[in-house]
């Protein structure tokens, strides 16, 4: 059983003289995550690295899971630390390790030995000749493989010794809170949980906007997306969800306005997410469109869409097919929520033949018919939003 884990992290490694903030925020969002964990453990940064240690009894399954969802990790090794006792017992401690982690010896290998402690007496290529030497002394079934191994064990030369021939992958991206908030359009569909993981992933802190239309859409349509903030929280940490009741907009723009000219409610909705967006101090919207995926995500309408909004709009799927969005769907667990049938706003007013070039002047006359009740309405909408903070479950 490891005690201890190497964190490896890539893109933070190149931050120069900010390096710090983004590693402070790394070990920062380790141990808020390993709360949830069985276990007791402490991280720590050690120049260019973070340790996660154990102590006791911890659940290692759970551990990597929890690891392996935080931004910024690259590689998770579960890694062993010895005193130096001299090169004899570097080598009887390499021979013990793959003793205990593989089974069958019958694999191909390579040592790779880095020096970070400069005044250890033999340089990397020796330790990696002289350690492959006694490995294959001691276990004849392996062989060297020094272009493509099946086994790579690490040997770093630190104040104390690594041993490591395990990485498990972790997400990349960048530690959450290093790159401000954005407020995402939620919707009960498969895109815009993947745009919020997608956005969260570069550091960003997401809150979320849905608009919901009782009694047309139902109470298990807003459970579903209240469950699927949930599966993006456990990579994004806790959302801040607002939901609005967007009923009565929707009814006027029905009752006013030209049932094919769907960028109408799109616009609204975006206003609204917009004002939300700006009391929580957020600095751009992310929504889960893609080019030409429906009518509402032409060119012509997202320009149309775009036009309301002040902030930046982040639209990480735009040029992404719907098969690859799925897949990461899946990879995050959100898709089997997503596919659940409710009814979503959009879909109770949606016209048999919407507008696919809506062009913004037409656009803008229709929605003059809702002068004398719109801003009323945005009112109200605003004023009876709920607000649910909700956890990764
Ligand atoms: P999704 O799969 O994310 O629902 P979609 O393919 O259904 O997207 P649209 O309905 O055109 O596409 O929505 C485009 C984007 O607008 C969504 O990705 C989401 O960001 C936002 N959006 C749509 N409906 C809602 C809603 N009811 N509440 C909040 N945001 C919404
Ligand atoms: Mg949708």
């Amino acid at each position: 059983m490891y005690k201890t884990f190497l964190i490896k992290y890539a893109e933070i490694a190149i931050k120069g003289k900010n390096r710090y903030i983004f590693e402070d925020a790394l070990v920062k969002n380790i141990k808020y995550q390993l709360c949830n964990v069985d276990g007791s453990f402490e991280v720590r940064k050690e120049s260019g690295r973070v340790y996660v240690e154990t102590d006791g009894d911890y659940d290692y399954d759970e551990t990597v899971a929890t690891l392996s969802r935080i931004f910024g990790i690259v590689g998770i090794c579960p890694v062993e630390l010895h005193e130096d006792e001299g090169f004899d017992k570097l080598c009887e401690a390499v021979i013990e390790h793959i003793n205990h982690v593989y089974k069958d010896k019958s694999f191909t290998f390579k040592v790779n030995a880095r020096r970070a402690r400069k005044n250890y007496p033999m340089t990397s290529m020796e330790i990696n000749a002289a350690v492959g030497e006694k490995v294959l002394e001691a276990f004849p079934e392996t062989r060297v493989d020094v272009h493509n191994p099946q086994v790579m064990i690490n040997i770093e030369i630190r104040p104390m010794i690594n041993i490591y021939s395990e990485e498990i992958p972790g997400p990349g991206g960048m530690p959450l809170g290093t790159a401000g908030k954005a407020m995402l359009l939620l919707s009960g569909g498969i895109d815009s949980p993947v745009a919020g993981y997608m956005i969260a992933k570069r550091g960003v802190v997401i809150n979320a906007t849905y608009f919901h239309a009782p009694p047309y859409t139902s109470e298990r349509a807003k459970q579903k997306v209240v469950d699927l903030a949930k599966k993006v929280a456990r990579y994004s940490g806790r959302i801040k969800l607002h939901v609005v009741n967007f009923t009565d907009i929707q009814l006027a723009i029905y009752e006013k306005c030209p049932h094919d000219e769907l960028t109408i409610m799109r616009r609204y909705m975006m206003k609204i997410a917009e004002h939300f967006a700006d009391e929580d101090k957020c600095l751009g919207l992310i929504t889960g469109e893609s080019i030409g995926q429906v009518a509402s995500q032409t060119m012509q309408s997202l320009a149309a869409t775009n036009e309301v909004c002040h902030m930046p709009v982040y639209r990480p799927l735009i040029a992404m097919d719907k098969n690859d969005i799925i897949d990461i769907s899946n990879k995050i667990d959100t898709y089997e929520t997503s596919i659940l049938p409710y009814e979503d706003c959009c879909t109770i007013f949606v016209a048999k033949h919407p507008v696919t070039k809506p062009n913004i002047n037409r656009i803008k006359k229709s929605e003059e018919r809702l002068n004398d009740v719109i801003d009323e309405l945005m009112k109200t909408a605003i004023d009876t939003t709920e607000v649910i903070m909700v956890d990764a479950e």
